[in-house]
């Protein structure tokens, strides 16, 4: 049986492209090497979130924008709340990129945000116990995203249009076929054609595009959720904006309370790196405590209880921004590597850019910054 398109992996991305493709009307193909809601990669767990004043590059902000809205419709769609409207807070000292990238991207989109001291900050919210001379940019329009349920309804839309979905199926290899499109190979042997392909295997994805030499990194991250030591509610912490706060060069941040998981407490780049396959899997009494010595100052009220622990996973490129591109091995090939710690939030727009881009090696959407070429030579 032959396909109009496949996708390999189906995280976030793979399995929001899978779904516009088999909207677009595509007998569509998704292989992912895991089981069904099972997620080794980057795209498990309860929540992301979504920010719009983007500090990472104040020119993603239309893309944010145009998520939140898809985010919404897909809710709509599968009947259930993927997103969270909760606010957004972004801050740290004087100078810092997320300060000043929040607050130029809020400037040069037009977005309505406040400036908070620490004193505002703790009035707010009185778990936060910032530094002084801390200042952060507060956004209305921010939330959290429910991953797991996000990427199920993802395959639910992918399912209903008619996609074949298969899980436990590594894919090793790909190569344009003899009459045209493309053959690509399980580990067990067994070969599949397909006019279009779209490869979006997160961490993994150095393994497909191996001839591109693609300059990524795999970096393990440790989000952990806590117990607070009082009634959430007396600090705040069950109505906390999404957060992100600088201190000494480490970025930490968290989502509110949640009675069925508890309050998330992390840092953004732990910085140890390696092979997804080789990865240590298991969160470590010294990296919970890296989170502890900051809360034991800035929130204590949250530093009870450990309620959970995971690993997940950050591909980064050099330059902390995505890669959307076609391969040189022909149109009709379309891959991604849109993390870099900040992709969760954007794959409703990444799906169909990957789709796009798979059936006609061009899109609307403005992500011609992301190809392949500012990093590598071809
Ligand atoms: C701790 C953490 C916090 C984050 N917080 C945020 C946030 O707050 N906001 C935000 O916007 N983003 C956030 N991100 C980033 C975001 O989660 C990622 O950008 C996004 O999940 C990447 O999705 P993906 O589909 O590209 O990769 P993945 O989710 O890794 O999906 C790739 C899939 O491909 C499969 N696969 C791999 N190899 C093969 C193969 N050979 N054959 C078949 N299948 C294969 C894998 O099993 C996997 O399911 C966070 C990430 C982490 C780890």
């Amino acid at each position: 049986m032959s396909y109009e398109a496949i996708v390999v992996g189906l995280g976030a991305h793979g399995s929001a492209a899978a779904a516009v493709l088999a909207r677009r009307g595509l007998r569509v193909l998704g292989l992912e090497r895991f089981g069904r809601g099972e997620a080794h990669g980057s795209s498990g767990g309860w929540s992301r979130m979504i920010r719009i004043a983007h500090y990472e590059d104040p020119s993603l902000v239309p893309l944010a924008e145009a998520s939140w809205d898809r985010w919404l419709a897909l809710g709509d769609e599968v009947g259930t709340t993927l997103l969270q409207e909760t606010g957004g807070l972004y801050g740290g000292p004087p100078g810092h990129a997320v300060l000043e990238g929040s607050r130029e991207g809020a400037a040069r989109h037009a977005l309505a945000v406040e400036e908070l001291d620490a004193a505002e900050i703790h009035r707010r919210w009185p778990i936060f116990r910032l530094a002084e001379d801390a200042t952060a940019i507060f956004e209305t329009k921010a939330g959290v995203l429910h991953a797991d349920r996000a990427n199920a309804a993802f395959l639910e839309v992918a399912e209903r249009a008619g996609a074949d979905l298969r899980f436990g199926r590594r894919v090793i290899d790909w190569r344009p076929a003899a009459g045209g499109g493309f053959e690509v190979e399980d580990v067990d042997g067994s070969v599949v054609g397909g006019d279009h392909l779209v490869l979006a295997t997160g961490p993994w994805i150095g393994d497909l595009l191996s001839d591109l030499r693609l300059p990524l990194q795999v970096e393990r991250e440790c989000p952990c959720w806590f117990t607070p030591t009082v009634d959430p509610s007396s600090v705040g912490a069950d109505r906390l904006p999404i957060w992100v706060m600088v201190e000494r060069g480490t970025a930490y941040y968290g989502v509110r309370h949640d009675p069925a998981v508890g309050l998330k407490v992390s840092i953004h780049h732990w910085g140890t790196f390696g092979g997804p396959d080789e990865i240590d899997r298991v969160v470590g009494d010294a990296e919970i405590e890296r989170i502890r010595a900051w809360m034991r100052i800035r929130m204590p009220a949250a530093n009870g209880p450990l309620a959970h622990a995971r690993v997940c996973l950050y591909t980064n490129t050099p330059d902390g921004a995505f890669i959307l591109d076609t391969h040189p091995a022909g149109p009709g090939v379309a891959f991604a590597s849109a993390c870099s710690g900040h992709g969760f939030k954007f794959a409703p727009v990444i799906g169909e850019a990957l789709a796009d881009l798979a059936l006609t090696g061009t899109s609307a959407l403005p992500i011609e910054g992301f190809r392949a070429a500012r990093l590598v030579a071809r």
